[in-house]
């Protein structure tokens, strides 16, 4: 008791004790023995903790990679013998890649930095008092989002579009920022519509803000040690998509797919509905 655990979250043993909990949830929740579908989910996030504090081309994710990929066969080979081969199916996914951390990217001579959003706010909210007489117009600036206060923006009758307007030009001409678009009204931007989807994907109506910064590849949403989410780009939102077992065709492909099409995909599998908030597609090509 009382010892500190929240190193072994950021070594590659924090995956082997999470498997290590998996096999045990089988005999003890007596998953696979009703007849019915179980669901067993895991989470490996070592590797994520790993790779931000890291970068992918260390050799502290190399490690944890390679341990892994031990645990995970031992993990089959007690599924295998527990459940039976052929009669469980397994799917491995990720939320996101990493990016390279600031100093590898600047030996290896790679454009790289990190944004400084209090500076961004403090400068603005002076301009923008000055301007429209408003007082601390932004609420906050964060995860690549200004969040205006519209309270103090209507009590004294500022022009709120003015406002967003002036921010955004601002915004695109500082360093590491590729391009600032305003969130409501993404259909009049010109950017790609692949960045354009990502964006609407990550917003929420009573949650996100007014302004979204689409930073320079390589950089950072703030400046800190290690590596961040979020960002568009492949090295970030490619993640890897793997079905084996019960069900499925081998094979593979280079077509793209997204973690939205998972659900469907399992429902397809076992002949139930989607999932009440389900968007993604059927990958019908593993499907036997
Ligand atoms: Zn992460």
């Amino acid at each position: 008791m009382n010892k500190d655990y929240s190193l072994l979250s950021s070594s590659p043993y924090g995956n082997t004790f999470t498997l290590e909990l998996a096999k045990l949830a089988i005999p003890s929740e007596q998953l696979g023995q009703s007849g019915n579908t179980d669901f067993l989910a895991v989470s490996l996030s070592s590797t994520d903790y790993v790779g931000h504090q890291f970068g992918p081309n260390s050799i502290e994710l190399e490690d944890t990679y390679l341990r892994l990929d031990k645990d995970i066969e031992d993990f089959f080979n007690y599924l295998d013998k527990t459940i039976g081969k052929g009669n469980y199916l397994f799917f491995l996914t990720a939320d996101h890649g990493v990016t390279h951390v600031p100093d590898f990217s600047k030996e290896n001579k790679l454009p790289s930095g990190g944004l400084a959003p209090k500076k961004f706010k403090t400068e603005l909210d002076s301009l923008i008092l000055e301007k429209f007489k408003v007082k601390k117009a932004i609420f906050t600036l964060m995860n690549n989002q200004v969040i205006f206060d519209t309270d103090a923006i209507k009590e004294v009758n500022a022009d709120y579009a003015k406002i967003k307007e002036f921010c955004i030009d601002y915004l695109i001409k500082q360093e590491g920022i590729l391009n600032a678009v305003d969130i409501k009204n993404l259909n009049n931007t010109s950017i790609p519509q692949e960045i354009k989807t990502k964006i609407i994907n990550g917003y929420n109506a009573r949650r996100s803000g007014d302004i979204y910064i689409i930073l320079d590849s390589g950089w950072y949403p703030s400046l800190s040690t290690g590596t961040g989410h979020g960002a568009w780009n492949p090295y970030d939102s490619h993640i890897p998509s793997l079905f084996m077992g019960w069900g499925i065709k081998p094979g593979k492909t280079n077509k793209q797919y997204y973690m939205t099409d998972i659900a469907p995909t399992i429902s397809a599998l076992l002949h139930i509905q989607e999932p009440s908030g389900s968007v993604g597609h059927v990958i019908t090509e593993l499907i036997k």
